[in-house]
């Protein structure tokens, strides 16, 4: 073997070494990442169950401790929407920014959650009203009723075992009912998602 061939062949198996050393790292990562991949699948499949769990709870004590109660249990004889108003005094479609509920007069209407009565008077329009201001921007506002049972400034510490009034039908009314509108700030919300985990607490356990 001449001195060339010598270096040639050094040549050679120097790349070689270099391409089995290249190999040997890149399997190592790839079974490294694998380990990785294998133990976040593995947490991920352990924490589930946990997921699930607290959901689970959290619906559950939804259920039995409702943020916001219903009112009145009854019909829901006017829902949140547009409509024409019943008694035509209004031409066109207005937002009605409320729920009624159909309820036959003198039937106690429970604040929906805790709060301070900020206003508790009568109107042509509303009849007897209260508006009550919750913790978190929330205000409840309650109309036709035909008694009050609040003044402005009452503090309401326990809504379910509480009376805003009695139900009736005072005011621009066309028949005994509750109205009952939820704001958030100047926002009015749909009172019947609010009310959800209550109804269904009605609906299973009944009260
Ligand atoms: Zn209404």
């Amino acid at each position: 073997m001449t001195e060339s061939q010598r270096v040639a062949q050094t040549i050679q198996e120097a790349k070689y070494n270099r391409r089995q050393a290249l190999r040997t790292t890149r399997a190592g990562s790839k079974s490294l990442n694998l380990d990785k991949a294998a133990g976040i699948a593995l947490r991920r499949q352990r924490l589930l169950p946990k997921v699930l769990l607290a959901a689970a709870g959290l619906f559950v004590l939804l259920l039995l401790f409702p943020p916001f109660i219903v009112p009145a249990d009854g019909p829901v004889t006017s829902a949140f929407f547009f409509r024409f108003a019943p008694d035509k005094t209004v031409p066109q479609a207005e937002f009605h920014d409320a729920i009624d509920i159909g309820i036959p007069a003198g039937t106690r209407v429970k604040p929906t959650t805790i709060g301070r009565v900020v206003e508790a008077g009568y109107n042509n329009s509303a009849g007897y009203y209260a508006r009550i201001k919750h913790p978190g921007g929330f205000s409840s506002y309650y109309a036709h009723l035909s008694k009050l049972q609040v003044s402005t400034g009452d503090l309401i510490l326990l809504p379910f075992f509480s009376s805003v009034g009695l139900s009736g039908n005072t005011g621009r009314s066309t028949g005994p009912h509750l109205h009952f509108s939820i704001y958030a700030g100047n926002i009015p919300l749909p009172p019947q998602s609010l009310l959800l985990f209550h109804r269904l607490r009605l609906h299973i356990l009944r009260f």
